[in-house]
């Protein structure tokens, strides 16, 4: 029944009474206070984001950033002739990354912004493929068969990639020898029907960057031998945030010949809550011309290049807000905290005396980390991760990827919000947690099943974000 009484305290109605509906609509209607209070309770469930040192995307803004996006959540990013406004602030914000990015073209830089960098790595995959069927076809060759180059360190959205347009991805294999994507190997694998590289700044698994300006002068000299074409998209989903404001000497974007897109996470480093990309290409003509929906407003051509059509035009006015409170000095501080909170967990985890680092270089916010083999150690990382778990703390393990398979790693990320005073707290729990999984007398599950090479069981960790 519902409550008819209006002053009737949220937690004195019927619908607190009993549990809430779960896979059926209910027949009835409840006070949206009551509504509120039940999502809300459920919400709590889903822990602190601020402890998920799991994921690369934000979960801290300031006041004036959540102001901006509550007044304008009613706005859809694809209606760019209602809003013009905030189309007009989309392009400012593709003009800025792509100069960020040392992009030639002018005066407007060509580019969008999208859900994610899934939807932008797609984006920047698809105008690869189109603008090679279309070098194939006017020479009258066969474009059935697709393919493009990345590391097996390469995030789920490139599997995908492959599997939606039906590209073959040829994986390169990260080794403890080669720890990011090889130039020569990338050669080796490249054919007439290559249809890009995809070097990533700021790998998922291991936090490194691809050699992109090795790439590009491996492929350069590939092409002028073969008379390919061969290009690179570079998937800067966190790199592209990081490079331009900590290491502007490395050439890793548009002042490459090959590099003829990028795409990055507005929602990562870029600072923003989840979820806003952005793709920017070096040219207008490397952007295939039935690949943009043209929307004409104020005289202007504004493209509209996407998959997904609505989506909240409130995430591109927040990463503005962003570039304008922050500026180049802004974001510079903020990562450069990060990286210094980063390295020093590295100190730290170092002077236990029993983990083992991937590299010995940093270049992103985040390191991974091994156990030093120890014949009697009656844990493993899952365990860690599972003992820090119960502290609210939510550190990733996982295996690495394919050649690497029978390495159990531990990933951190710090993001904005994460300072050397919560560090701190996190290397205290690590340390007890470490003492008390070494005073255990018989090996846990995890150890034992890794022993005989089990499947562990899932963590409910994704570590591909
Ligand atoms: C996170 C990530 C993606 C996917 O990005 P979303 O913004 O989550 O869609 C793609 N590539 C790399 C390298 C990433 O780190």
């Amino acid at each position: 029944m519902k409550t008819e009484n209006p002053i009737t305290p949220v937690f004195g109605t019927d619908e607190e009474a009993r549990v809430a509906p779960k896979y059926e609509m209910p027949e009835g209607m409840m006070p949206g206070e009551v509504a509120y209070q039940i999502v809300h309770d459920e919400a709590m469930l889903d822990g602190n984001s601020r402890l998920n040192l799991a994921t690369f995307v934000t979960t801290w803004m300031d006041d004036y950033a959540r102001k901006v996006m509550t007044e304008n959540m009613d706005k859809n990013m694809i209606d760019k002739t209602e809003y013009p406004q905030t189309a007009e602030i989309e392009r400012r914000c593709v003009n800025i990354l792509a100069k960020l990015w040392n992009s030639p073209e002018k005066p407007y830089c060509t580019g969008t912004s999208t859900v994610g960098s899934s939807e932008a790595c797609m984006l920047g995959g698809i105008a690869a493929l189109k603008r090679w069927q279309k070098r194939r076809k006017a020479k009258g060759l066969p474009i059935d068969k697709p393919n493009f180059i990345i590391s097996t360190c390469m995030q789920v959205v490139w599997e995908k990639f492959a599997i939606y347009w039906d590209v073959e991805m040829r994986m390169i294999p990260v080794t403890a020898e080669k720890i990011t994507l090889d130039p020569q190997d990338v050669v080796k694998a490249c054919d007439e029907n290559t249809i890009c590289v995809v070097p990533i700044q700021g790998v998922t698994i291991t936090g490194l960057n691809d050699n992109v300006k090795e790439i590009n002068d491996a492929l350069d000299k590939l092409n002028t031998e073969k008379g390919w074409e061969i290009c690179i998209h570079v998937d800067a989903a966190t790199g592209g945030f990081i490079h331009p404001f900590i290491d502007p000497e490395t050439i890793w974007d548009f002042r490459l010949k090959w590099v003829l897109s990028i795409s990055t996470s507005g929602h990562k480093f870029g600072l923003v809550y989840p979820g806003v990309g952005w793709v920017v290409w070096k040219d207008k003509q490397y952007l295939p011309e039935e690949m943009n929906f043209a929307v004409n407003y104020l005289g202007a051509n504004i493209p509209s290049i996407s998959i997904n059509f609505s989506r909240p035009g409130n995430q591109v006015l927040a990463q503005y807000y962003q570039f304008m409170r922050l500026g180049k000095e802004g974001y510079k501080k903020v990562q450069q905290n990060c990286l210094n909170v980063c390295l020093y967990l590295k100190e730290q985890l170092k002077k236990m005396g029993i983990f083992e680092f991937f590299s010995n270089d940093m270049p992103n916010p985040l390191f991974i980390w091994k156990l030093k083999d120890d014949p009697n150690r009656k844990w493993t990382l899952y365990d860690l991760s599972d003992a820090l778990h119960v502290e609210g703390w939510q550190v990733p393990a996982y295996t690495m990827p394919k050649a690497m398979e029978d390495v159990i790693i531990m990933r951190v990320v710090v993001r904005q919000g994460t300072g050397f005073d919560l560090a701190d707290l996190l290397m205290e729990d690590i340390k007890r947690c470490v003492n008390q999984l070494d005073a255990l007398k018989e090996p846990t599950n995890s150890a034992l099943m890794w022993a005989k090479k089990e499947p562990q069981k899932p963590r409910g960790f994704n570590h591909s974000r």
